[in-house]
């Protein structure tokens, strides 16, 4: 990835607020998701009636059960409009939500920035297929950002890494490396999906025949297959080292602030190797490579 002009014609300025607003739906989405995906999974089929879905029932106050009208379900805007409390009964509204929406808001322009959405001019014909291009990678990091936002919050608070947002995503890697859409071929797609999984199931299994505890969950293991589909097994090396490191970090400051209390609590490490993803992905996997002397 080079350097831009960043010299935005109206073009870019409308590609870019569409990028925003795309962003904000899909952060709103993401919480419908962090929220209900856990409990959905959870649930007992036959005593919860109807089931929970992603869809059903409508979004509600967890206090009042008031079902929120479209004004309150503007993503940023109603929270702030509200003044962060429930319409109905005050409930305080937690800020993880519009957090979450401008997060994944500003991830989605990042992409469109990234893959030169905001620079290109469309009306000359020559450029429709490199536009079209541009816009299916761009379009295809923006969901997987999301996701691994997703995924982050629901591995945080339930210690979970549900496959029904794993499998979908590293699938999706293999297919758009196929398709020439993640800057990678599907050999380099293939072999690191491969090299993540094993590398975690061998070390999952080490440690289980040394200490006779189970020290990594399959989750992690398929999240490192998704990383690896998307980014080749290279790059894999500096996401584990780092997403290692600040985890043994948090690890021992959580040890000292706790004082002991809940030091066999243990600590879920997907958010780490997905923080440590998103700080590779600004970085640069390629930049980061050639700095580490991995690659020429
Ligand atoms: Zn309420």
């Amino acid at each position: 990835m080079s350097p831009q002009n960043f010299s935005l014609d109206a073009f870019g300025l409308l590609v870019a607020l569409l990028a925003a607003l795309l962003g904000l739906v899909a952060g709103s989405f993401c919480n419908v998701v962090v929220l209900r995906l856990p409990r959905m999974l959870m649930q007992d089929a036959a005593h919860s009636i109807p089931p929970l879905s992603l869809m059903a029932p409508r979004s509600h106050c967890p206090k009042c059960l008031h079902p929120l009208l479209w004004q309150h379900l503007i993503p940023v805007v109603s929270f702030f409009w509200l003044k962060g409390r429930c319409a109905h009964c005050a409930e305080r509204i937690a800020s993880r939500y519009w957090q979450t929406e401008v997060l994944v808001s500003l991830w989605w322009l990042i992409c469109a920035g990234q893959f030169q959405l905001l620079t290109l001019n469309t009306p000359s014909t020559g450029l429709q297929a490199l536009f079209f291009t541009q816009l299916t990678s761009a379009l295809l990091w923006a969901l997987m950002g999301s996701a691994l936002v997703c995924l982050a919050q629901i591995d945080w608070e339930h210690q979970l890494l549900p496959d029904a947002l794993t499998q979908p995503f590293l699938w999706l890697g293999l297919l758009g490396s196929s398709c020439g859409f993640l800057g990678l071929s599907v050999k380099e797609s293939l072999w690191g999906a491969a090299a993540g999984y094993m590398s975690f199931w061998g070390i999952a299994n080490l440690y289980l025949l040394v200490s006779k505890r189970e020290g990594m969950g399959q989750g992690d293991m398929k999240l490192l297959a998704l990383f690896g589909a998307w980014l080749g097994p290279l790059p894999l090396i500096p996401l584990v080292l780092l997403a290692s490191t600040s985890g043994a970090l948090f690890g021992l400051w959580r040890l000292k602030i706790t004082k002991n209390l809940s030091a066999n609590e243990p600590i879920p490490f997907g958010p780490f190797l997905i923080l440590s993803a998103f700080a590779l992905l600004l970085l640069g996997p390629k930049q980061v490579l050639h700095f580490l002397a991995l690659v020429r």
